[in-house]
């Protein structure tokens, strides 16, 4: 994992630092499609001296090359770092985001291709209630 930032960073004419090395990491292991605010709250820890713009700068940068997604759910910015395509849910209560896995992304493209589309960018969410609050709305 970190092999891949190293040699996109270097690709692209970059330093390898271990900022955004960390933020790159937290992105891939976390399922939590943190905005930049909660980058930055769970980072600074382990990067003393960190800056929130810094964060900011490195979550765009890692979306520019490629090694990261980005939506805006209520008007803010969430970052993912699965760049595979797949399924968001958003709960509109708790406001969870979470993943599922696409059925199949191939007839996404077949249809695209019977189109006569190039496919740029992908997305597909679905807006409801999540198991938990749906419980919590029971009881
Ligand atoms: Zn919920
Ligand atoms: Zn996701």
């Amino acid at each position: 994992m970190e092999e891949k930032i190293k040699e996109v960073l270097r690709a692209n004419g970059l330093k390898v630092t271990k900022t955004r090395i960390e933020i790159y990491k937290y992105l891939v292991n976390t399922r939590s499609h943190p905005t930049a605010e909660m980058v930055y709250n769970d980072i600074k820890e382990k990067l003393p001296g960190v800056s929130f713009a810094t964060v900011y700068n490195v979550l765009n940068k890692l979306v520019e090359l490629g090694l990261a997604k980005e939506f805006s759910i209520n008007k803010s910015k969430h970052f993912d770092g699965r760049i595979v395509p797949h399924i968001h849910f958003v709960c509109i209560s708790c406001g969870k985001i979470e993943d599922a896995e696409l059925p199949d992304y191939n007839d996404v493209v077949r249809v695209a291709k019977e189109k006569g589309w190039d496919i740029k960018e992908f997305s597909l969410f679905i807006y409801g209630i999540c198991p938990e609050c749906k419980r919590k709305s029971k009881s």
